[in-house]
């Protein structure tokens, strides 16, 4: 780190605003192709305060959100498949994902279309099937059951440090509690303002989660951050909930018009804390400033978790461990944004608007915002998630 550098106006080739999920990897993906590269971190990396904290992020290819997603999920899976293998440390974990829904929901009939587009494997299990391989879970007999064996989680926090770790030996600087207040345009380049300094660069990325409206004045109303809550439970017994005999899993509740989810009890000595096992619900919680985040749990977000675990999975819940909030950045159609800014000459290229679905990608992000940036164009399939759509 090189916070202790005297302050003086100096210039890179590409300056990455925000190393926190994106940015960590396009720091890496930059440093790597040997160019002068500088990420500026607000807080410590990682951190709670911003989209990626919280031990688990489920990662699935049988994508029921687009199927155009798939081929940079083929190449995501390589791309942490390669961190792993440069750092001899890892960060992806096989665990198998159940999906549990009506037939005609969104969730069962998009994972089908994007596993029959693409070959992915994904299994129907039979009420039976269902009971004699994972007999923790119960849900009503007129839903459809699919695993992708394939599917399972990243560490987030893990995965974020190992790419910070390989840009920094690569030689990029990595600035931590230093904000940046501003960027300008000049004719040569862009001038980047914090609060401890400037700075100049001939390119900047964008990846800066969910204050990304807040850097972008003109673009705000495409983001709206919403507060998400989660929760570690204790279950009434341990082992069958335990990683290695449990799976990640999504569920479809038909009574609501959303999403439950969640991952098996890690074992602490492996993956940090908290302990317990993991549960979420991906619904949009309430609209928030990024900067001013009510972190007090309500009673009714936690007995939202408890009662879908008892619905779901009885036997899971014997008690609340701890709850957390961490904060998506939705786009009007919930996927993501990665392009030029328009009128910025491609000097200022930007990641934004995960939508609460995109930790799985920062490997492939990073490739791609490195791409941008040194060859002006990604053999990627990003057509879909352009600017021109808003
Ligand atoms: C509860 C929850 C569950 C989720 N589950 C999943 C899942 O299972 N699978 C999945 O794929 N995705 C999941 N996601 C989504 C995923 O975690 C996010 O899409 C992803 O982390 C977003 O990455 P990001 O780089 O945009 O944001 P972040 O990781 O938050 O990084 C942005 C960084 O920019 C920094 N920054 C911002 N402004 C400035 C500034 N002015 N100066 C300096 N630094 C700045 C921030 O401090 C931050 O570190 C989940 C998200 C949440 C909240």
């Amino acid at each position: 780190m090189t916070n202790s550098a005297p302050l003086q106006q100096t210039h890179y080739d590409v300056l990455v605003i925000g190393v926190g999920s994106m940015g960590a990897a396009t720091c890496y993906y930059l440093a790597k192709q040997g160019v002068k590269v500088l990420g500026i971190e607000q807080f410590d990396i990682p951190h709670e305060q911003g989209s990626h904290a919280g031990q688990s992020r489920i990662i699935r290819k049988a994508y029921f959100e687009h199927p155009d997603y798939v081929p940079l999920l083929e190449r995501a899976y390589q791309n942490w498949q390669e961190l792993e293998a440069r750092t001899g440390h890892h960060v992806y974990f096989k665990t198998g994902l159940l999906y549990l829904g009506l037939h005609e929901s969104d969730l069962i009939k998009g994972v089908r279309e994007s596993a029959l587009k693409y070959q992915i494997e994904i299994r129907e299990l039979s009420d039976w099937q269902l009971s004699a391989a994972y007999p923790q879970f119960r849900v009503p007999e007129n839903y459809t059951t699919l695993l992708e064996p394939d599917a399972g989680f990243i560490s987030p926090e893990k995965a974020i440090l190992l790419y910070v770790e390989q840009a920094i030996h690569y030689g990029a600087a990595i600035r931590t509690k230093e904000k940046i207040s501003g960027w300008e345009q000049t004719r040569t380049g862009v001038t980047v303002s914090t609060d401890k300094g400037q700075y100049t660069a001939d390119k900047i990325i964008l990846t800066a989660g969910a204050w990304a409206g807040k850097l972008l004045p003109g673009l705000a109303s495409r983001f709206t951050v919403t507060r998400q809550t989660l929760a570690w439970m204790i279950p009434s017994e341990w082992k069958p909930y335990e990683y290695g005999h449990f799976p990640c899993w999504v569920i479809a509740d038909a009574a609501k018009p959303s999403i439950y989810y969640g991952f098996p009890a890690l074992p602490v000595g492996a993956f940090g804390g908290p302990i317990g096992l993991k549960i979420g619900h991906h619904a949009h919680g309430n609209p928030t400033d990024p900067d001013a985040v009510n972190r007090k749990i309500m009673p009714e977000e936690e007995s939202n978790l408890i009662e879908a675990l008892n619905q779901f999975i009885p036997g899971a819940y014997a008690s609340t461990y701890t709850m957390k909030t961490c904060l998506y950045t939705n786009t009007p159609d919930e996927n993501f944004i990665l392009d030029f800014l328009p009128g910025t000459d491609n000097r200022v290229i930007l990641a934004a608007g995960f939508s609460g679905h995109g930790f799985k990608f920062a490997s492939v992000v990073g490739e791609i915002m490195a791409d941008l940036a040194l060859k002006g164009k990604t053999e990627l399939p990003i057509g879909f998630l352009g600017m021109e759509r808003f």
